[in-house]
């Protein structure tokens, strides 16, 4: 089976000097190790140009965190897929639930963003899953539907991310039994909609993954990686998920 991609979400942390030395450990690492897991690091829009140049020829690629539907125009502050991909993107979060949750993103405008990312070259990284209230309330199979129904579009080439909001942060994972579950819930309703390419979609797992617990949830079935908050801005940390990968 392909090795588990590992992706990196850094959020709103990394000025300058962080960020440099982040990707210098990293880069050393690259150094001194030939067998790869895929790894995608995804640092603020700010960092973007810079770690670019760094990262190329290496075998990290780059990510960002959010796009705006639009190519271009008066959107005053926004950024654009085709902008994320000028300064070397590859990759794209889309419905991340802090931004769900903060700036109200709908399943219908992370659809519409997933759509953008893709036309401007770009692979989206689709976050789903469901509060703590809707897991207490077993609402949270429902909710995923929709997301997936709702977030992703009629032609979709991209990934998607099963981070439950209540694991995301908070030191605890969700547990193995529950990722699996939904992981394959998520698998079906893919294949549903999209027949033979809902196979080949990879489904990561996000939510309080450290390099403690990565080694069984990479044993999980059908998970196609991990998408890594606070553990990304501790590159030692980070590494030894590659390193098990
Ligand atoms: P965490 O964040 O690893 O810090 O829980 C995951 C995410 O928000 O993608």
């Amino acid at each position: 089976m392909a090795k588990p991609i590992i992706i990196g979400n850094w959020k709103m942390n990394g000025l300058s000097e962080e960020a440099d030395h982040i990707v210098s450990v990293l880069l050393t690492y690259a150094e001194q190790n030939q067998n790869f897991a895929p790894t995608v690091i995804c640092p603020p829009f700010t960092q973007l140009y810079h770690i670019r140049k760094h990262v190329k020829n290496t075998p990290y690629a780059l990510g960002a965190q959010d796009c705006h539907i639009a190519e271009k125009g008066a959107y005053t502050g926004d950024i654009s897929a085709a902008m994320l991909k000028d300064v070397g993107a590859e990759y794209v979060i889309l419905g991340h639930s802090e931004r769900r949750a903060e700036h109200k993103e709908s399943n219908e405008l992370v659809n519409k963003k997933a759509v953008a990312a893709y036309k401007s070259g770009l692979l989206p990284i689709v976050c789903i899953g469901e509060t703590k209230e809707e897991r207490d309330s077993n609402q949270y199979k429902d909710v995923i539907a929709n997301q997936i129904k709702g977030s992703l579009p009629e032609h979709f080439n991209g990934l998607v991310a099963y981070e439950p909001v209540w694991a995301i942060g908070t030191g605890v994972s969700a547990k193995n039994e529950d990722i699996a579950e939904v992981i394959l819930f998520i698998r079906e309703k893919l294949v549903a909609q999209y027949g033979e390419n809902g196979k080949k979609t990879p489904i990561l797992y996000g939510g309080s993954v450290k390099p403690n617990n990565v080694k069984d949830i990479f044993a999980i079935p059908e998970l196609g990686g991990v998408l890594v908050g606070g553990v990304s801005l501790i590159p030692e940390d980070f590494l030894q998920l590659v390193t098990i990968a």
